[in-house]
């Protein structure tokens, strides 16, 4: 391939050179296959993500694992001493284990990259000469990249044809107004801010539109470089990953000395090496929960597209396990509560020719347009402008015409700090100024108010009967907006000053339907919800009466009145700590309510969508960006993207962390209780010297068929009846803690004990001859363990609901693993080969009775403990 000179400096060189030193065509732009040559070479389009990992590297990884290892010794004894049917079942064993374990990773795997596709955003390029549509991770140098207003810049690029180009370039440059493009090359060295001709990734086209050449993808773009993000070279491990992993590692050397001592022990009486040898094995492969990691990096994933599938796109598995320890929703008003419908329902005019004036002020001071589409006009912009556009043209203004007649000169954009927006706009009689804005705010640039037919002196008397107005008008809920204009501007003047108040804009954006039950589920589960907002504080406070957030009478903290983060007091913080509801907010006050939430210990999810929120997003422990109106700097910085920008989908995914979590640990108990029955059933046989024991394929056969299945069904539970119903989560808990431990060690004894009551029961009831003693105690052993341990599965439900209608019993993956499980085992008892490895022999129907009973009965006896709360879970 002709490789693109990307070290070039492409702003300096004229179009034509550009597109050489690229090696494209500025018409047909690349060909596929050139395209897919340079992907290879240059990697994908997206900012600090790690390639994927081969399967065959997966497979190969399987053999790291300590318990593969122990498998392979094993086995290696077993044909040492001629023991070859033992040897062979082992590494069948190893086989299948090593099989399970490269699936559920691959799956795993497979998971992680169905979710990068979901969050990448789709582009339109030039190939082959047509315009098509990829996902913008696939753009590669040289291709031609068409974007039109509202679009965000996929990588970095050298304007090549443009049209009225207008783009917004703010989280690169800081530069929150929209800076106008064109196509001749500039000196070279012209800073990255003035390169009018160079449209960069993270920014976005505010207005017309452009074909640009693509300079620089991934990494190598402005924004990554600046955004820092270094490559990682491996996926990190969550904490929970990093947690069980530890714990398996601690398990394995507690198994090992274990196994040496019941080794001695064996010897002193007098056992022979082999048998003691295979033992130890056996013990040692009963206690390590290989798959204790694996299957919850697999939960953890799974539960980020079941997610998915309900408009919550997480980008970091750790977010999944973060989420379920939320204790305060920070979340915004416009959009989020409410319906971001918004729509005018009246105006307020100061005076008689005050109307038609606001009405051509919200028309020119506005960024918003209205084209027709169909037979509808479809609104582009900000809602609030669009709904302004609409209620003007109702009231007859022809946009078009007087935006062409009164072309625009210079503009002071809205933002949230200012909360204000002018501009100026050329005139038949001089220059005109118009301005809209929150009431308080503007009315501070206003000196005069067009009252009656004239224009008057804006006296403190007015300015606080206006202000009260606006203030009744927002505690009506409405949104308040105020106009404002000067006539006979100089083009030299500062726009927002000396300014003629016009009179207010009243807007209603009602709260969405289906957040109300959502909060009182938050209130349920022991989450607070704040409400964080750039409106009028008497608004906020109507909005969060509505959806029960806050009271009528409750405090509301305002922009104004909150000082610095270094100069807070212990009592500020915990009057901040404790509030509800802040209002007229800038991003910057957001952050350091996230610090002082988390300095009292809260783990916080925060919403925000616009630029100047990134630092309030990345420093919650949850940073949640909205899908629709989010900014996509906002949505790269965040852990989780909402597509419906819903705030019930927080909600959701707080719920589904919560779910993930407790999976994992059912999951965790429950196998560690089943390994560990089997360790002290060993170490009992072993210590007293009994006349049977387990053998290490039988117990790697009951760990496959106990292990493997149903714990999987356990990971996709749909979680107990109260899983919103009780506080969160402490964040820094281990999964497993002291009275967990409790808990599996009461299990592993109900069962262990169990098990070996059903041996000693049918070894006193069926006099057994001394020959068969020792087999048939042993095939008691062995069912009695595997039936117990199936329907151990059902003691992982939560106690608070009753059995029959809990969540493992409901959960159809259960039931379907327990047939598996169970048919596996019929096949094993059907076919004779399996039968020998497996030293089965016949059981007399009473011995089936007991050990099926025996079953039975270690359930019933967890499940008593449990219901009278003898231990709890
Ligand atoms: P939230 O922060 O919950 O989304 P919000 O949308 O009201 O609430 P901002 O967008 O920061 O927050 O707006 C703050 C205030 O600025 C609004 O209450 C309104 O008075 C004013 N405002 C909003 N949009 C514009 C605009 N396009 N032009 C002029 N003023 C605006």
């Amino acid at each position: 391939m002709t490789g693109p000179d990307t070290h070039f400096a492409h702003h300096s060189a004229g179009i034509e050179a550009v597109i050489s030193a690229l090696g494209t065509d500025a018409d047909h732009g690349l060909t596929t296959d050139e395209a897919s040559e340079r992907l290879k070479h240059y990697g994908k389009n997206s900012i600090g993500q790690k390639a994927d990992r081969l399967a065959l590297l997966i497979l190969f990884e399987q053999f790291k694992s300590p318990i593969i290892l122990l498998l392979l010794a094993a086995a290696g004894l077993s044909f040492w001493f001629n023991e070859w049917l033992d040897g062979i079942a082992i590494l069948i064993v190893l086989i299948i284990n090593s099989l399970i374990g490269f699936y559920m990773e691959f799956q795993a795997e497979r998971s992680m990259r169905t979710l990068k596709q979901l969050s990448t955003v789709p582009a339109r390029v030039i190939r082959n000469g047509q315009l098509t549509e990829i996902t913008s991770d696939c753009i590669v140098p040289g291709d031609l990249v068409f974007a039109e207003a509202g679009d965000l810049i996929p990588a970095d690029g050298r304007i090549i044809r443009l049209s009225q180009l207008q783009a917004d370039e703010s989280p690169l440059t800081g530069e929150s107004m929209p800076v106008e493009k064109q196509t001749d090359a500039l000196p070279a060295e012209t800073a990255l801010a003035d390169r009018s001709n160079m449209l960069y990734k993270g920014a976005y086209i505010s207005k017309g539109n452009a074909v640009m050449v693509v300079t620089g993808t991934g990494s190598s773009t402005e924004l990554g470089k600046v955004a820092g993000l270094v490559r990682a070279a491996r996926q990190t491990a969550t904490p929970l990953e990093k947690k069980l992993e530890l714990f398996a590692k601690k398990l394995i050397w507690i198994t090992v000395v274990l196994a040496a001592v019941i080794f001695i022990i064996g010897l002193l009486y007098g056992r022979q090496l082999v048998e003691m040898l295979q033992t130890a094995v056996a013990l040692a492969v009963a206690a390590i929960p290989e798959g204790l990691p694996i299957v919850a990096t697999m939960a953890l994933a799974q539960g980020m597209i079941r997610m998915a599938r309900q408009n919550v796109i997480v980008k970091k598995l750790s977010a999944v396990e973060t989420l379920g320890g939320t204790t305060v929703i920070c979340t915004d008003k416009t959009g989020t509560l409410t319906e971001n419908r918004i729509a005018v329902e009246r105006i307020i005019p100061a005076g008689d020719k005050a109307l038609q004036n606001i009405l051509i002020a919200s028309v020119m001071c506005n960024t918003a347009e209205l084209n027709p589409q169909g037979g509808e006009e479809k609104g582009l912009g900000d809602p609030l402008e669009v709904a302004l556009l609409r209620y003007a043209a109702q009231k007859g203004i022809d946009i078009h015409r007087l935006r062409a007649d009164n072309p625009k000169i210079a503009e002071e954009p809205f933002s949230s700090e200012t909360k204000i927006m002018c501009t100026l706009h050329k005139a038949a009689n001089g220059n005109t100024v118009y301005a809209k804005g929150a009431a308080e705010e503007l009315i501070n640039y206003c000196s005069h108010i067009a009252e009656g037919q004239d224009e008057v002196r804006l006296d403190t008397e007015k300015r606080d009967h206006w202000l009260k107005t606006a203030e009744e008008q927002a505690a009506s809920g409405l949104r308040v907006l105020a106009a404002a204009f000067r006539k006979n501007a100089d083009r030299h003047e500062k726009l927002p000053a000396n300014l003629v108040f016009l009179g207010l804009i009243n807007m209603i954006d009602p709260p969405r339907v289906e957040v109300r039950p959502a909060i009182t589920e938050c209130r349920y589960a022991g989450i607070r919800i704040v409400m964080i907002t750039g409106d009028h504080p008497a608004t906020a406070i109507n909005i969060a009466a509505q959806l029960t957030i806050a009271d009528k009478n409750t405090g509301v903290i305002v922009g104004k009145e909150m000082k610095e983060y270094g100069q807070l007091t212990a009592a500020d913080k915990d009057r901040w700590a404790a509030t509800a509801i802040f209002a007229r907010v800038s991003p910057k006050q957001k952050l350091d309510i996230v610090r002082v939430l988390q300095e009292k210990k809260n783990v916080v999810a925060m919403t925000g969508d616009g630029i100047n929120d990134a630092p309030a997003l990345k420093k919650a422990d949850i940073g949640v960006a909205m899908g629709i109106r989010g900014t996509q700097v906002a949505q790269e910085v965040a852990d989780m993207v909402l597509k419906d920008d819903s705030f019930t989908s927080i909600v959701l995914a707080v719920k589904q962390g919560r779910i993930i979590f407790d999976n994992i640990r059912k999951f965790a108990i429950f196998l560690l209780s089943c390994n560990l029955s089997e360790i002290l059933v060993i170490a009992i046989a072993a210590i007293f010297n009994l006349h049977f024991q387990l053998f290490p394929i039988q117990i790697l056969f009951i760990n496959l068929v106990t292990d493997v299945l149903p714990a999987l069904a356990l990971g996709v539970s749909g979680g107990g009846a109260d899983i919103m119903k009780r506080a969160p989560r402490d964040v820094n808990e281990p999964v497993i803690d002291k009275k967990h431990w409790k808990m599996i060690v009461f299990y592993a004894s109900a069962i262990g004990l169990t098990s070996l009551g059903a041996v000693l029961l049918s070894h006193q009831l069926h006099h057994h001859s001394e020959s068969e003693n020792r087999q048939l105690c042993n095939n008691v052993l062995f069912f009695t363990l595997i039936f117990c341990q199936l329907l151990h599965v059902f003691n992982m439900a939560d106690s608070r609901s009753a059995f029959f209608s809990s969540e493992v019993f409901k959960n159809r993956y259960v039931w379907i693993a327990l047939s598996a499980s169970m048919l596996i085992i019929f096949l094993v008892c059907a076919v004779e080969p399996a039968r020998n490895v497996l030293s089965i022999q016949g059981m007399s129907r009473a011995d089936w009775i007991i050990s099926v009973t025996a079953s039975f009965v270690s359930v019933l006896i967890i499940q008593a403990v449990k219901r009278w709360r003898i231990i709890n879970d």
